[in-house]
C-alpha cells in the first residue's frame, strides 16, 4: 500500500519541493514546526529504519547531503538544525514511509519533549 509521499513523488498530489535527484525528494512539511520544516525521503518506498537494506545505503546517505545542501540554502547552516527519523509508535512516525525532517530557523530546544 502506497502512502501519501508516493503520491507525492508520482506528483498525484502537490507540494512544495524543493529538491529532487534519481534517489531522492524534498519538500516543505504540510505542518511545520519550525521556520524551516523540510522532508527528505528515499524514492524508493521503505515503510521505516527497521526496514532497510544495504542497498538503501546510498540512498540515505543521499538524504543527509541533501540536507545539508538545503540547510545552506535556507541559510541555517551557520546556526544549525536538527536532522530526525521517527520509527514506529514510540518515535512518532505518522507516515510509513521513511522521511527525514530538517528543522531548523529558531532554537529548537532539548532533543525530546518530555
Ligand atoms: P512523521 O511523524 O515522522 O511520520 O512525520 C510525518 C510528517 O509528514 C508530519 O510532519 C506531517 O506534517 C507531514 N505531512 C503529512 N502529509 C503531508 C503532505 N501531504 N505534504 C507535506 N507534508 C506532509
Amino acid at each position: 500500500m502506497s502512502s501519501i509521499f508516493a503520491k507525492i513523488i508520482a506528483r498525484e498530489i502537490p507540494a512544495d519541493i524543493v529538491y529532487e535527484d534519481e534517489l531522492v525528494l524534498a519538500f516543505r512539511d504540510i505542518a511545520p514546526q519550525a521556520p524551516v520544516h523540510i522532508l527528505i525521503i528515499p524514492k524508493r518506498e521503505i515503510p521505516t529504519a527497521n526496514e532497510v537494506r544495504p542497498a538503501d545505503e546510498t540512498a540515505l546517505g543521499r538524504l543527509v547531503l541533501v540536507a545539508a545542501k538545503i540547510a545552506a540554502s535556507e541559510g541555517i547552516a551557520e546556526d544549525g538544525y536538527r536532522l530526525i527519523i521517527n520509527c514506529n509508535e514510540h518515535g512518532g512516525q505518522e507516515v510509513f514511509h521513511l522521511h527525514m525532517h530538517l528543522l531548523g530557523g529558531r532554537s529548537l530546544g532539548p532533543m525530546l519533549a518530555k
